[in-house]
């Protein structure tokens, strides 16, 4: 039996003729690529685990040109596969055939910034790192943060519906984006690109694209509200004996800390093996079976660091952390930071990863790796857990040497089942691409997916978008 995972087979679309890439080359002179060696990068995701074989990449500069190419897709019955940054961790953001990849490396000016109201307005393709560079030099940051930050677009984030390191504190982009420019999948341009933070006038359709993976439309301009760049900010790295004890540590920093909590983070201790034996990556603190990364951001360096102080001192004398290390200084901040972000990274060297990316209620985010690690035994090579706390967010991620498919036959449906008796979702913040997309009822009831297939074949008639990800097979 397949896996629901496997793609299904190739949907009957139109195949590229030369007319047709005479056409894209006319409007896209010089950036309508073909070349095979150009195109290998694009049709292969970040994991290395999923190839399409895509012949077209094409590379829009302006919001007109995204137009002029999808009206002629959905003219043709030319599939689309919309890409930012090509980080996406579900399989979302390759071909899964031939489909025409559009890009939106291209489409990276910044448009305008208020530096009264914070509100940035930018196309697309912008990486995200390179906004949160601009908005510094303006005393403004990006109100999200991730490990893929230099090479992900701001509009694959917004597809995705991105969470990242700063969730707990500045919230989803459901909030935090105003508005959205998309083009509709015959060409029509939807201009929601408001920059307002307020606006009740109707449906407010822009969150219909927020994290609807490019299946019905593209993304070509953003509009995001900015906090101010924190004027203190601290990281501490602390060990934990117990998850209960992490869990604690979470409650005491909530209450001493408060306002000022902005990331609370953990890793275990097979990630810290990991991230020793294949990025060379020293632990900062003594050995412990869990590890967490609390940032605190402020305006009162005096003020931030005497509750820190406050809380540390609590932490320590109650047993609820064993070491830790505290850093202000930007160098030892970033290298505290690289102990939780750079862990997908250690996991590719690992061998094959299976990946799961689990929202549950906080207290029960552990013990689905340690059952999971007691109902695979020594089949797996690794099952380590990681993740965002403070959203209940957990990364689950089981390797073993080579791809296994009765390791994968253990795993699922386990993990989803698990994930289900307790309320929880099958995708927090990746989204469901091409892997996920069968498991979707675990987490949505059948009248919602409906209701997702009505929506699609309303925006997208022909299914010429990003086709075979995110909604399950049976809906075709
Ligand atoms: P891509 O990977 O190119 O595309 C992702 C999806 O969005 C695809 O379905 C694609 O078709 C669609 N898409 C892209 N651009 C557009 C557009 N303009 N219009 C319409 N559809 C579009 N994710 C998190 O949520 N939190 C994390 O903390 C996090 N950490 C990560 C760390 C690492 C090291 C890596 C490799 C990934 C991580 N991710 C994380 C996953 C990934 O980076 C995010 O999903 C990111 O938002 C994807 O952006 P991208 O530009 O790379 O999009």
């Amino acid at each position: 039996r397949p896996s629901p995972a496997a793609a299904p087979d190739r949907l009957p679309f139109s195949r590229i003729t030369q007319e047709d890439l005479a056409f894209f080359r006319k409007i896209l002179p010089g950036r309508a690529v073909t070349d095979p060696d150009l195109l290998e990068s694009s049709n292969v995701d970040w994991l290395k685990s999923v190839k399409g074989s895509s012949e077209l990449l094409l590379r829009p500069q302006t919001t007109e040109e995204v137009s002029q190419i999808l009206k002629y897709c959905n003219s043709r019955n030319l599939a689309v596969n919309p890409q930012g940054g090509n980080t996406g961790l579900v399989g979302g953001s390759v071909p899964v055939y031939d489909e025409i990849i559009l890009s939106t490396a291209l489409m990276n000016n910044i448009l305008t910034f208020d530096s009264i109201s914070g509100i940035l307005t930018c196309q697309a393709g912008c990486v995200l790192e390179n906004l949160s560079l601009y908005l510094e030099d303006r005393d403004y940051i990006m109100p999200l943060d991730l490990g893929a930050k230099g090479s992900c677009h701001i509009g694959g984030n917004v597809s995705t519906n991105a969470g990242g390191l700063r969730l707990l504190r500045y919230g989803s982009l459901r909030g935090t984006v105003l508005g959205l420019e998309v083009v509709l999948a015959d060409g029509r341009v939807l201009d929601c690109l408001v920059t307002l933070r307020k606006d009740n006038t109707g449906y407010d359709l822009k969150q219909l694209f927020i994290g609807s993976e490019g299946t019905l439309g593209v993304i070509t301009s953003v509009s995001i509200l900015c906090p101010r760049k924190p004027k203190s900010v601290n990281v501490v790295f602390l060990g934990c004996e117990t998850f209960e004890q992490l869990l604690k540590t979470f409650q005491l920093s909530r209450g001493m800390l408060g306002e000022i909590l902005s990331a609370f983070e953990f890793l275990d201790s097979e990630c810290m093996r990991l991230l020793n034996t294949h990025l060379k990556l020293r632990n900062p603190i003594s050995d412990c079976p869990f590890y967490v990364v609390i940032e605190t951001s402020g305006s009162d360096s005096t003020h931030d660091g005497e509750k820190l102080h406050h809380f540390l001192e609590e932490a320590m004398t109650s047993s609820l952390v064993t070491d830790g290390t505290v850093a202000t200084e930007d160098s030892k901040i970033k290298a505290l930071w690289s102990m939780r972000e750079r862990v997908t990274e250690a996991l590719t060297h690992e061998g094959f990863t299976y990946k799961y990316d689990i929202s549950l209620p906080v207290e029960q985010i552990y013990q689905l790796v340690t059952d999971m690690r007691e109902h695979l035994g020594d089949r797996a090579k690794s099952v380590v857990g990681y993740g965002h706390v403070g959203d209940g967010n957990l990364h689950l991620n089981v390797t073993s040497p080579a791809k296994d498919p009765a390791l994968l036959a253990a795993i699922e449906p386990f993990v989803y089942e698990w994930t289900a008796s307790c309320n929880g979702s099958i995708s927090a913040e990746h989204g469901l691409g091409l892997k996920k997309r069968n498991y979707i009822y675990y987490s949505k009831p059948s009248q919602a997916v409906a209701l997702m297939g009505n929506i699609k074949a309303m925006l997208d008639p022909k299914g010429i978008l990003n086709p075979y990800k995110t909604l399950p097979d049976d809906l075709k």
